[in-house]
Formats: structure tokens, sequence, C-alpha cells
């Protein structure tokens, strides 16, 4: 099985509403919170590829029916797509073909969260918010133990960049069967206290290039393909086809 090219799937992930993705419980030096998100060294908030590619695998295990699926058959989608444990792989089903970059918070939204612009002029700390949630005693029905929740608010956009490696004509096919994963996931939510609301979020401006063998071979860039929303690249599905074959055809 051989590299045909690459495609590179780049977006902006808004959150429309706030957005908790644990960090370590050893880092809750920050006052109140007691409940904090994961950051960067550099102490910035960001999605780690790997919970965003396990949520999407999820969502479409959950859609299959299956549930940790590791069987590493090449005809199981999700196995080929997202990968299995080392010894699981099977050599027919061939290397894994998605790679999800950590989505790092925008240049914009980090210069207007540090200027406390905008959206974010109340922000409580420097990239993120905190939140009081209660919970519940279940005998006594009595609210206990309030909690402060640290969330990245609304409107934070984060960079975004996966790569789905294409190895044989099939692959076209699971690349859209990732599309759906991600329109399953804007109906969903991303990280914690998804019942509360919280975690609901957007892939914006997407952009999708390719890049050919033929081109990593000679000096050629990417070229994109798509500009615009998921919905509207879901809509045009057929068009990006015939584009992609044509590139891949040109080998
Ligand atoms: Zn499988």
């Amino acid at each position: 099985m051989r590299l045909m090219g690459k495609l590179f799937i780049n977006s902006k992930i808004k959150a429309l509403t706030g957005l908790h993705i644990g960090g370590s419980t050893t880092d809750a030096a920050i006052g109140d919170i007691d409940n904090s998100v994961i950051k960067t060294s550099e102490g910035v908030p960001y999605i780690p590829g790997s919970s965003l590619k396990g949520k999407v695998r999820s969502l479409l295990e959950k859609k299959e029916d299956k549930n940790l699926c590791d069987c590493g058959k090449k005809t199981c989608k999700i196995c080929v797509i997202f990968g299995t444990g080392a010894n699981k792989r099977t050599e027919e089903a061939g290397p894994t073909r998605l790679i999800v970059r950590d989505c790092h918070l925008s240049e914009e939204t980090r210069r207007k969260m540090e200027n406390r612009e905008g959206e974010f002029k109340d922000l409580e700390l420097i990239y993120t918010e905190g939140k009081w949630e209660n919970t519940i005693d279940r005998l006594t029905s009595r609210a206990d133990n309030p909690r402060q929740t640290e969330r990245v608010p609304q409107g934070a956009e984060f960079d975004c960049q996966m790569v789905f490696n294409l190895m044989e004509m099939q692959d076209i096919e699971r690349f859209y069967y990732l599309i759906l994963g991600l329109e399953l996931l804007e109906d969903d939510y991303l990280g914690g206290s998804g019942s509360r609301g919280y975690g609901r979020i957007e892939f914006k401006d997407l952009q999708i290039a390719v890049k050919t063998i033929t081109d990593y071979e000679g000096t050629n860039e990417a070229e994109v393909l798509y500009e615009g929303s998921l919905k509207d690249f879901i809509k045009s599905k057929e068009q990006f086809k015939q584009k992609l074959l044509e590139k891949l055809g040109a080998e």
C-alpha cells in the first residue's frame, strides 16, 4: 500500500458555549477553582488532538452501535481511519489514516482576551472564566458543595488541523465518513458537562487542501480544493470528489 497523497483539513473550532476539557487535578493552584481546564506550559488553554479524535471516534462508534472497536479489520472504517492497538492492526488495513493536531487558541482570540476586548471584557482569569456549579445531594435533595468549574468562554476560537492520508481510492469514502463524524460532533459536545450545556462547538472557515505524492516529489505546495462552511462542503461532496480524482489521476 503506497501513499497517494494527503488531505489537510484546516478550520477554526469556535466555542458556542463555555468549554471544559479537564486538566490534571494537580495544577489546581488557581484560587478557588478546583476543576481546571487543560493548558499548555504557557498557561493557555488548548484542545488536545487526542481528545478531539477520541470524541469523533466515539460518536461514529455510537452511530454503528459499536463500542471501543479495536478489530483492526480492513472493512472497519473506524479502525482504518482512527487506528488500533499496536498488535491488532491487520496488514491489509494499512497505516492509521487520520492525524489530529493539538488545537491552540487562535491569535485573534488570544489577543482579544489579553486586551479584554469585546465579548471577553469581563473575563475573570486571563483566558478562562469560573462557573459555580451546585452538586445535589441525592438523599436530602439539598444543594451542597458548590464547586467552581473553569471554562474557556463562549466565543473563543481555536486553530484546528487534521491530516488524512490517502492510501487507496476507498479512502475518499472514508474521508467523507470522517466529515460525517465532524457533523455529529457539532450536534453533540466536546469536553465535560455536556448535559449542562457545555462544549457546543462549530467548525468554522473550513479549508481542505490536497498534496499528492507527485507534489511532494516536486516542489508543489498543497492545493486548496475547498473553502467554506462544513454544511456547504457536504452539499458539494461530488464536485470535491471530481477535483480530487483529477489531482490524483494526474500522477
Ligand atoms: Zn474496528
